[in-house]
C-alpha cells in the first residue's frame, strides 16, 4: 500500500462527465489498496471567466490593486470542482472528503496572485486517509498567516499536488493531463513532436522556465527540492485500463542520469510569448548605465529576462532588456518619469510583438556548435535574432513573434526531434 497524490487539470476536470471518469479513475487506484490525495483544477476556463468578470467590472489601471478579492474570487473554481469529484467519489461508493486550501491548513505567504506556499499541516488528510477515506483538497489556493486567501499562480494546481507530496512524502505524484506526457515541444505547434519517456529534472527545470506551460515552474522545483518521484500521464486513456501499465505511462521526471536515459543533445524546444522589449536608445556609455536603468526597474519589482547592450558608437550605446507583457506598460512609464531625464538617453522604445524560444539539453554541456547550429537554422529560415542569451543546459533566442512556430519547427527537425531517440 502506498500513498499517492493525483492531479487532474482543467480540460480533465471540464464537465460532469469527464470528473465522473477521474472518480473512477481514483476509485481503481484505491481499491488497489492505495491511499489516495487528489488534488483537482478549476473546471477548464472557470479561472478565465471569473477573472474576465473582475475585469468587466474594473479594468486593470496602474496603481489599482484587487489582488486579494482576484485570489477569493478565483480560488472558488478550485472549491466547486473538488466538491464534485468528492460527490463523483462518493457516487462510486468511495468514503471521500473535499478540503479547501485553509482547512488543511496550506499555508503560504501573502503575495495574492502568486503566493509561494510556506508549510502544509497533513494531519487531518493523514486522519482522513487513515479513516479510509480519499481527500480531495484543492489545488492553486492556499491561506496566509492573517486566514486571507491566496492562489499560487497561473496553473499553480501542479504546485499544490507536488507540494502536498512533499509534505506527505508521498510514494509518488502523478499529473494528470490532457496530453500523454511530455513532450519535446508542445504538440499543439509541432504535431511530430514526440513524448519523451525520461526527462530529466534540470531538464525539466528549464523548460517549465522558459515556457512550457505543461508543469508549473514551481511544481518542478519543489519535485527537485524534497525529491518528489513525479510523473506527468494522459487522463484520457480509458479510466480502467490496467493500473500497471498505467502507472509505466507518460513522462517519469528523473533526478539521476542513468545509462537508460535518452542522451540527445538537445532534449526539447520551449517558447514564450509572454515578454516585452524595451529598448533605451543613446545611453552615455559610461560605468553604472545598466544600474541606473535595471536598478530602477528592480524597485519596481519588475522582473528582467533577457539582457542585451549593444557596442557604443561615437560615446553613446543602446540597452535593451526584456520583461513580462504585463509589466510592460509600468516599465515604460517608470522608466520615461525617472530614469530618461537622469540619463541623458535619447529614447526609450518597446516592442511586444516578439518571442523567445529556447533549445534545452544536458547533452549541450559536453557539446560544443549547438547554439551556433541554431543561429544558423534561424539564419536559413531568414529569422532574424534580436538578443540571446546562454546558460549550461539552454539557449534561448528572442526574435519576432510571427516566426515563432517557423522557428519551432525548424530547430525540431534540425536537431533530429522528430525521429525516435537512438
Ligand atoms: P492542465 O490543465 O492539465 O494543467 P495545461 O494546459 O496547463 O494542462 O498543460 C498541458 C498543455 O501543455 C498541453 O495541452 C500542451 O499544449 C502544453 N505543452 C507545452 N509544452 C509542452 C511539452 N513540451 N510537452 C507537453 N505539453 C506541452
Ligand atoms: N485553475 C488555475 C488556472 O487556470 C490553476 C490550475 O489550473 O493549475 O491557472
Ligand atoms: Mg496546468
Amino acid at each position: 500500500m502506498a500513498l499517492i497524490v493525483h492531479k487532474y487539470g482543467g480540460t480533465s476536470m471540464g464537465s460532469t462527465e469527464r470528473i465522473r471518469n477521474v472518480a473512477k479513475r481514483v476509485a481503481k487506484w484505491a481499491r488497489a489498496g492505495h491511499q489516495m490525495v487528489v488534488v483537482p483544477s478549476a473546471m477548464s476556463g472557470e479561472t478565465n471567466r471569473l477573472l474576465g468578470l473582475a475585469k468587466e467590472l474594473a479594468p486593470p489601471k496602474p496603481g489599482d490593486d484587487h489582488n486579494r478579492e482576484l485570489d477569493m474570487l478565483a480560488s472558488t473554481g478550485e472549491q466547486a470542482s473538488s466538491a464534485l469529484l468528492a460527490i463523483a467519489l462518493q457516487a462510486e461508493g468511495m468514503q471521500a472528503v473535499s478540503y479547501a486550501g485553509w482547512q488543511v491548513q496550506v499555508k503560504t505567504d501573502s503575495a495574492f496572485t502568486k503566493a509561494r506556499i510556506e508549510s502544509i499541516d497533513d494531519e487531518r488528510v493523514r486522519a482522513d486517509l487513515d479513516a479510509g477515506k480519499v481527500v480531495v483538497v484543492t489545488g492553486f489556493q492556499g491561506v496566509d498567516e492573517a486566514g486571507n486567501i491566496t492562489t499560487l499562480g497561473r496553473g499553480g494546481s501542479d504546485t499544490s499536488a507536488v507540494a502536498i507530496a512533499a509534505a506527505m512524502k508521498a510514494h509518488e505524484c502523478l499529473i494528470y493531463t490532457d496530453v500523454d506526457g511530455v513532450y519535446t515541444t508542445d504538440p499543439r505547434v509541432e504535431p511530430d513532436a514526440r513524448r519523451l519517456t525520461t526527462v530529466s529534472f534540470e531538464e525539466m527545470l528549464e523548460m517549465a522556465s522558459l515556457g512550457s506551460k505543461v508543469l508549473q515552474i514551481r511544481s518542478v522545483e519543489f519535485a527537485g527540492k524534497y525529491q518528489v518521484p513525479l510523473r506527468v500521464l494522459s487522463s484520457f486513456t480509458p479510466w480502467d485500463i490496467d493500473i500497471k501499465e498505467e502507472a509505466r505511462s507518460g513522462t517519469l521526471i528523473t533526478f539521476e542520469e542513468d545509462e537508460n536515459m535518452e542522451q540527445a543533445v538537445v532534449s526539447g524546444i520551449a517558447f514564450n510569448r509572454d515578454e516585452a522589449k524595451i529598448s533605451v536608445l543613446g545611453v552615455p556609455d559610461k560605468p553604472g548605465i545598466a544600474y541606473h536603468i535595471l536598478g530602477a526597474i528592480a524597485d519596481a519589482n519588475i522582473e528582467v529576462d533577457v539582457i542585451i547592450q549593444n557596442l557604443s558608437k561615437d560615446g553613446r550605446t543602446d540597452f535593451s532588456f526584456t520583461v513580462h507583457r504585463n509589466d510592460y506598460a509600468k516599465a515604460v512609464d517608470l522608466l520615461r518619469a525617472k530614469v530618461l531625464p537622469t540619463l541623458g538617453a535619447a529614447d526609450i522604445v518597446g516592442d511586444t510583438k516578439i518571442c523567445k524560444v529556447s533549445i534545452v539539453g544536458i547533452g549541450m554541456r559536453s557539446h560544443v556548435g549547438v547554439a551556433s547550429k541554431m543561429f544558423r537554422v534561424l539564419s536559413e529560415e531568414g529569422i532574424n535574432i534580436q538578443m540571446i542569451s546562454t546558460s549550461e543546459i539552454k539557449t534561448s533566442v528572442v526574435i519576432d513573434e510571427k516566426y515563432m512556430e517557423l522557428a519551432v519547427r525548424a530547430l525540431h527537425k534540425a536537431f533530429d526531434l522528430d525521429q525516435p531517440a537512438a
